[in-house]
């Protein structure tokens, strides 16, 4: 095995691992696809191990935007072994973009973000199947391009799309990872109110506009307002591990709390959101 840091010796730093690599053979047939050297550092950790691994392996996670936060997202996602992913998005590469959006090269401008997305993400690890969408989602279409998704996760910008997104998930009963950036400030929650909707005893989980009912009156895009870009890895990475958690089954998702963070200070605050009886998506009407 590869080892990293202070690690630099032919002992395996971890007791478990030299145990997993021992019967590696064995344990990749036992647990099916679950690959022990490319994840070892996750099947190490007790909250993941390799049942953890294997539910990433058999996922299905839907990327609607490949930009500043799908972008992060996507290539950790795929380094994680999720094993399918949905990339939606209609734009193509600009010049512009390479300013916080990780996934892409020079040589991609011009090039259909989903496509350049779906190549690099082959070269990380060829066996990630990634289907590529080039549409814009809206009402008409996020039913279709969402479904079979596991976990959806929005990082657009425009919050007509959003609410299409979060419309869809409720539909479906798909859980949504929801982030969001501007100049430097982030957030990110989990909306799971299609979840909550066919079970009668519990409590009910918000949606995304039960915390933003209309498009506020003054929306702006990180085109209009600027945005760090190493700002946009930390929020698309916190999508990643609350999808990584989520299909884990580790620790305590976002679900229906929304953690903020202000990039300028370094301090982050974490909120719960309630679900709204009024709401124009999953409401009593
Ligand atoms: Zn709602």
């Amino acid at each position: 095995m590869r080892t990293e840091g202070v690690f630099a010796s032919n002992q395996h730093p971890h007791p478990d691992l030299a145990i997993l690599h021992r019967g590696s053979h064995h344990a990749t047939m036992k647990t099916g696809n679950v690959r022990l050297d490319r994840h070892a550092r996750h099947i190490l950790l007790k909250e993941i191990g390799g049942p953890g691994q294997k539910r990433l392996a058999e996922a299905t996670v839907a990327l609607v935007g490949v930009g500043g936060l799908g972008a992060p997202a996507a290539l950790y996602l795929a380094a994680a072994g999720v094993g399918r992913l949905i990339l939606i998005d209609p734009d193509v590469v600009e010049l512009s973009n390479l300013q916080r959006q990780i996934l892409f090269k020079t040589e991609d401008v011009g090039v259909d973000k989903v496509r350049a997305g779906q190549a690099a993400i082959r070269h990380l690890d060829p066996a990630i199947e990634v289907e590529v969408q080039v549409q814009r989602l809206d009402e008409s279409n996020a039913e279709r391009l969402i479904a079979g998704a596991d976990l959806v996760l929005d990082g657009t910008d425009q919050f007509h799309t959003r609410f299409a997104v979060n419309a869809a998930c409720h539909a479906l009963g798909i859980p949504l990872v929801s982030g969001a950036v501007g100049r430097w400030d982030g957030q990110v929650a989990v909306f799971g109110s299609g979840l909550s909707k066919t079970d009668p005893h519990g409590q009910a989980l918000p949606c995304y506009r039960c915390f933003v009912p209309e498009v506020p009156p003054q929306a702006e895009t990180c085109a209009e307002m600027g945005i760090v870009g190493a700002l946009t890895g930390v929020v698309g990475s916190m999508m990643a591990l609350e999808a990584i958690k989520w299909l884990t089954k580790a620790g305590k998702p976002l679900m229906g709390r929304l953690w903020m963070m202000d990039g300028l200070s370094g301090q982050s605050r974490t909120v719960s959101l309630k679900a709204d009886p009024a709401c124009p998506c999953c409401g009593v009407h």
